[in-house]
């Protein structure tokens, strides 16, 4: 067993002002993997407190000396990514090929992107010709408090921390107490790259505790948060009383729409987009929505290829799914299966309970349901496992509206080879992403979503500009 009790505060790691034990649970095994301890509020005040007293020093700092720092953690990362990806492999359950490649991937894929934002990005700029001495000056916007969930916690944390550390904010990450472990290594590649004691802080904890502790903390001026709208709701109420910036990336109901003209490859990579990192993606592209000619073909290949994704432990090589989060997800995921049943859907493959062969274990078989309508709550709700939702459509409009009828608007998917069809679609579809015809979005674009999916955007330009404020100078004396 694992034991990593003490926090990152001040440059250093420190115990816990008072011991509270929390056990990380190997969703693999259902075995307790780490030890913990969850932060209380003077842990948090001292780390609120270390990033306050580090705030004035590092806005000083030039960028330029900023952006070096994330270049030194660029050239640490790889020396420590098997580290990462056997943390998360063992705490959140990605199958480690999977970890290795994706999970670790996108942690150095966003630093890199965030220097060469920040590169390009003028700290300082004129106004306008018009009017030459009203300079724009983009300065950090404080103390940030960075909370983070377990499904792609280097993904996550690269995100906030990168920007946030160019920005010349200084802050307190806590990372989910699902997945403590990779971020305590980043932790530990935050103190051998030279950051300034203070700039970067790690308390752990628990929403109820350090993350509520955060949101509502005094001397925090911005809240970044990944996770549920639920908590998103509750950091934004917390946040309220003393107005600080709130940024949120929340869950989503994405649709993936495919005309009949789509490609002959657009169900199959539906479903495997569906089912990868076991369904726990914001972005998943969770409602299938077919064009009727193509309909019934589709369902029967979709359920061939869930079929044909295997399940297996986090620690084995290979390219199965591997379990989900926790206990709490794992019977989360059950009920709304058996409510998809309940209210009418087809089951065409998966279904209730473990995989055959699993008597333990967070596993859920991969499910693909049939003969949907948006109203069920397989169609509204964020299930966030590898369960995919199919609904037969007829035309462009009746897409487009199945498609906006829901609370969400993270990323919306289309299929079709018609160009014109394609980018109409994606001037109607109310989400801050769409994707094409399965082309990912480039580096540097921004990642974020509308209505409850939650505001802001992360990655690139825009995620640099969410860690700063605008300061507008009058009678700026040119140099
Ligand atoms: P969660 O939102 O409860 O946890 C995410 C992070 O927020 C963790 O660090 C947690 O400690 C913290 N947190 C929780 N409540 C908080 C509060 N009141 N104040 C401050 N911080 C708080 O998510 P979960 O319970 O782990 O997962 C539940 C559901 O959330 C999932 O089923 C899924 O639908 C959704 N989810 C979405 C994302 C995403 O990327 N959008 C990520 C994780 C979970």
């Amino acid at each position: 067993m694992i034991e990593k009790r003490d926090f990152y505060i001040n440059g250093q790691w420190v115990a816990p002002r008072q011991p509270n034990d929390f056990h990380v649970i190997d969703p693999s095994t259902e075995e307790p993997c780490t030890v913990i301890s969850l932060g209380g509020q003077a842990d948090t005040d001292a780390a609120v407190a270390a990033a306050k007293a580090a705030l004035p020093g590092w806005m000083a700092t030039p960028v330029e000396e900023r952006i070096a720092l994330v270049e030194k953690l660029i050239e640490i990362y790889p020396t420590r990514a098997e580290d990462l990806a056997q943390a998360m492999s063992m705490e959140m359950g990605a199958p480690i090929d999977m970890s290795r490649t994706q999970q670790v991937g996108a942690g150095i894929w966003h630093l890199k992107n965030f220097i060469r934002a920040a590169k390009n990005f003028q700290f300082e700029r004129p106004l306008g010709d018009h009017a030459p001495n009203d300079r724009i000056i983009y300065e950090a916007v404080g103390v940030a408090a960075l909370i983070t969930p377990w499904n792609w916690p280097m993904n996550q944390i690269t995100l906030k921390v990168g920007a946030a550390a160019i920005a010349g904010c200084t802050m307190v990450l806590k990372p989910s107490e699902q997945s403590p472990l990779n971020a305590m290594i980043f932790a530990e590649m935050m103190h051998e790259a030279g950051f300034p004691a203070g700039v970067f802080n790690l308390v752990n904890g628990d929403g109820a505790g350090v993350g509520t502790q955060l949101s509502g903390h005094p001397d925090v001026d911005m809240v970044s948060f990944t996770g549920s709208t639920r908590a998103g709701t509750a950091i934004s109420k917390n946040a309220a009383d003393t107005l600080k910036k709130v940024h949120l990336e929340l869950g989503g109901k994405g649709a993936n729409v495919i005309f009949a003209d789509a490609d002959d490859k657009a169900i199959k990579r539906g479903v495997l987009h569906m089912m990868n990192n076991t369904g726990q993606s914001c972005n998943a592209p969770s409602r299938m929505l077919v064009q009727r000619p193509i309909y019934d073909q589709a369902v029967e290949t979709a359920a061939e290829v869930a079929n044909k994704v295997t399940v297996g432990p986090a620690k084995q090589e290979g390219r199965h799914i591997g379990p989900v989060v926790n206990e709490l997800q794992w019977t989360k995921i059950q009920a709304l299966i058996q409510k998809g049943i309940d209210e009418g859907a087809r089951l065409v493959a998966g279904g209730p309970g473990r995989p055959e062969g699993f008597n333990k274990g967070y596993f859920v078989r991969p499910t693909v349901f049939a003969d949907a309508n948006n109203q069920m709550s397989i169609a509204r709700e964020e299930i966030f496992g590898p369960v995919l939702t199919m609904i037969p459509f007829d035309t462009e409009e009746e897409a487009i509206e199945i498609a906006n009828d829901t609370p969400y608007g993270l990323t919306n998917y289309v299929q079709t080879q018609d160009g014109a069809r394609a980018n109409r679609m994606a001037q109607h579809l109310r989400s801050g992403m769409v994707e094409m015809n399965g082309q990912s979005r480039a580096a540097g674009s921004p990642f974020g979503g509308m209505k409850q999916s939650g505001n802001g955007r992360e990655g690139g330009v825009w995620g640099l500009e969410d860690f700063l404020e605008v300061k507008a100078v009058s009678g700026w004396t040119p140099e």
